[in-house]
């Protein structure tokens, strides 16, 4: 853990809430036409395609599965929305999350998002907070954010806003890389060496990155797991968390 002056707490509080995508059930429906693996474009896993029928339009196929009319034209390197000839095969991106509310404060020093674990199956933000405490920690919970899993009398899905972030304070989560005073550090409660994180969980996960990487122009290629930062010995958040599937996800970068 890093020692340094705490910083008081910026004024200017905002809230990047953007609107949100209308998603009816889109994510989990599969989609009516798909094509065989021969004649479909590189598609990453997870990721569909669709034929698109005679009165598809753009916006119609985003209210379908999910995903914004500029993520679909991205996706499938289109610019024009009206350029889209029945028949045309596109890719399907996952959906992505829609922006979760948290403060947000001005300040360059948050060039890295570190995603972790728990490592516990029961815990929430407080319980943390007393254990990084008894481990020495003088300013408590290490993590920014804390994400529950619907154990300790906490919501599948809660966000838990720590008070490092409140007053901008380095971290105590990564000690490697710099990443205490440079990484926002989010845990997912859980252990996930063994089992994966909740659906709630992740949409809330995805959610928060794409809000603070929007306002910190964080790019993806910064947003790591712990087991990524170079010097560290650790296998966190787990090798089942679905790392390229939260990937996907986020919002595409500017
Ligand atoms: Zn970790």
């Amino acid at each position: 853990m890093a020692a340094k002056p705490i910083v008081p707490p910026a004024q200017v509080f905002a809230c990047a809430l953007i609107a949100a995508l209308a998603v009816g059930g889109c994510a989990t429906a599969p989609p009516a036409v798909t094509l065989p693996p021969r004649s479909s474009p590189t598609v990453a896993p997870g990721v569909s395609t669709h034929r698109v029928l005679p009165g598809e339009t753009a916006w119609s196929l985003s209210r379908r599965y999910g995903v914004s009319v500029s993520h679909l034209l991205r996706a499938n390197r289109l610019a024009d929305p009206r350029q889209l000839p029945a028949g045309t095969v596109l890719v399907i991106p996952r959906p992505t999350a829609a922006p979760v509310r948290a403060p947000l404060y001005p300040n360059p020093q948050w060039t890295h998002i570190v995603i972790h674990h728990s490592a516990t199956r029961v815990d929430n933000a407080a319980r943390i907070n007393r254990a990084h405490r008894q481990r020495g920690f003088t300013n408590g919970l290490g993590y920014h954010f804390v994400i529950d899993n619907g154990s300790a009398g906490r919501r599948d899905g809660q966000l838990e806003i720590g008070h490092r972030w409140r007053r901008q304070m380095d971290g105590a989560h990564c000690n490697a890389g710099g990443m205490n005073h440079h990484g926002i550090g989010i845990c997912l409660i859980g252990n996930f060496t063994n089992r994966q994180p909740s659906e709630a969980q992740l949409a809330t996960l995805a959610g928060l990155v794409n809000t603070l990487r929007a306002y910190y122009r964080i790019p993806l290629s910064r947003i790591v797991r712990h087991q990524d930062v170079p010097g560290k010995e650790t296998a966190c958040p787990g090798d089942r968390f679905p790392w390229a599937a939260f990937r996907a996800r986020l919002t595409a970068p500017e």
